[in-house]
């Protein structure tokens, strides 16, 4: 299943890495506790991304065609190693361009892809709205309705769309939409929203415990109007799927499982990321701080504390790379591998960044230390693109082979 995976990334693929580093320790480190006060999209700190090629459709296109699987990886882990807020900023539009790259044919990838991010000098952002109030992890009900209007050879779309990253602040949005309610999830299509449409806005703001550099909103359409050109995949396709699903054979649904199976191991690497900075900082905080007379770190009870975090950081790395890599080759995803690495790195997170604030004591409360804004941060990890709950679900399903409730 594995035969051929190698964890050890090529030079090329270390040299971006370092790269992303440097630029996440120069610009996102020093910006992240005034983008989190202001909750607010950092909006200087994207522009530098965009000068530097990493906010880009060339970064991200060469990231996902990288063969290994392991280039997003490192550059997710060293972006959110600086800030897991403004890594998504920065990557959140990723999350749009791609459900463009692999549901769009060619024509709209070559229209819809660059349209996404702009350029330096004008920077656009894109969203990807799927959740809905009644819609989180039961992806299934959703009640966004695409109906097709013949006359005018046009989509309308209705629904409100919530918790969503660059939600009514992207220039361009894909929406997710029920185009044939009892077929469930295998009724859904993806919809590109180009930027100016009429009849998409955003409603709520939502206030967040953590990753407050990124915006998260509800997105609502009232009659919203799209080109057909704007199915993702176009109708042809979408009318075959959809015959096949109502004569019950395997359809897109099932694959769309497979898609997000191939993307969680690059939020698991944002969650990676968040964990190696808590445990860099509190391991340089134990040499320092001194009680007793002696380094807090000579005692066992701090120095195993470390050696736990590190030796769960090196492990979610390894289910990372592993199921970043098995994506990226066509691998099946037999045990659920991809659900593996979010669910591990994401409970890795919290728990490495909670032992950080209690190994650095009353200084890892207080704002002074960043340690703080990483246990916030660490949180959603648990939560989106999958709750926890959700990835044991789906690992336990693959494992057993039952439809485990
Ligand atoms: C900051 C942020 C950014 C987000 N960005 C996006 C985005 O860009 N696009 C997008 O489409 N969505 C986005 N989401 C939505 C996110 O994916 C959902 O919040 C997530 O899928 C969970 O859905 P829910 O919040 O409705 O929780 P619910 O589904 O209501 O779950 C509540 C609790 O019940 C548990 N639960 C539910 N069903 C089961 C079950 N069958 N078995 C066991 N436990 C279960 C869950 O694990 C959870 O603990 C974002 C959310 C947040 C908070």
């Amino acid at each position: 299943m594995t035969e051929g995976f190698c964890p050890q990334p090529s030079e090329d693929q270390l040299q971006v890495a370092a790269w992303v580093h440097e630029f996440s320790e120069r610009v996102i480190r020093p910006a992240a506790q005034e983008w989190d006060e202001r909750e607010e999209t950092p909006w200087p700190v994207i522009e530098e991304a965009a000068k530097a090629g990493l906010y880009s459709l060339d970064f991200m296109a060469n990231s996902l065609t990288d063969k290994s699987g392991l280039q997003l990886a490192l550059a997710a882990e060293e972006l959110s190693w600086g800030d897991a807020g403004i890594a998504l900023a920065i990557l959140g539009t990723g999350l749009a361009v791609s459900a463009i790259f692999m549901s769009g044919t060619p024509e709209q990838q070559g229209e819809w892809l660059p349209q996404c991010y702009g350029t330096p000098d004008d920077i656009k952002l894109a969203a990807f709205a799927v959740s809905e109030p009644d819609a989180g992890s039961d992806v299934s009900s959703l009640k966004t309705r695409a109906a097709y209007d013949g006359t005018k050879d046009e989509w309308v779309i209705n629904g409100t769309k919530t918790w969503i990253t660059n939600g009514g602040l992207a220039n361009t949005h894909v929406v997710v939409a029920q185009v044939d309610p009892e077929l469930g999830s295998r009724g859904h299509a993806s919809f590109v929203v180009p930027e100016g449409t009429p009849g998409i806005s955003q409603g709520r703001k939502f206030k967040k415990l953590g990753i407050r550099a990124s915006h998260t909103a509800e997105v609502v359409l009232d009659e919203c109007r799209v080109p057909n050109a704007c199915l993702l995949g176009g109708k042809e396709r979408l009318d075959e799927r959809l015959a096949r699903a109502r004569e019950g054979t395997r359809t897109a649904s099932q694959v769309a499982m497979g898609t997000f199976e191939a993307s969680r191991p690059y939020v698991a690497a944002q969650a990676l990321g968040v964990a190696r900075a808590a445990y860099e900082y509190a391991l340089e905080y134990a040499k320092e701080r001194r009680q007793f007379g002696r380094a807090i770190i000579e005692n066992q009870a701090i120095s195993f504390a470390l050696a736990d975090m590190r030796t769960r950081v090196d492990a979610a790395r390894l289910l990372v790379w592993r199921a970043a890599w098995m994506g990226r080759n066509g691998r099946p995803f037999s045990a659920a591998e991809g659900s593996q690495s979010k669910l591990y790195a994401g409970e890795t997170a919290v728990w490495v960044t909670e032992h950080a604030v209690q190994i650095l004591g009353g200084a890892g409360y207080v704002r002074e230390h960043p340690v703080e804004r990483w246990y916030r941060d660490s949180k959603i990890f648990t939560i989106f693109e999958g709750t926890s709950e959700i990835q044991r679900l789906v690992i336990a399903r693959a494992i057993s082979g039952l439809r485990v409730n």
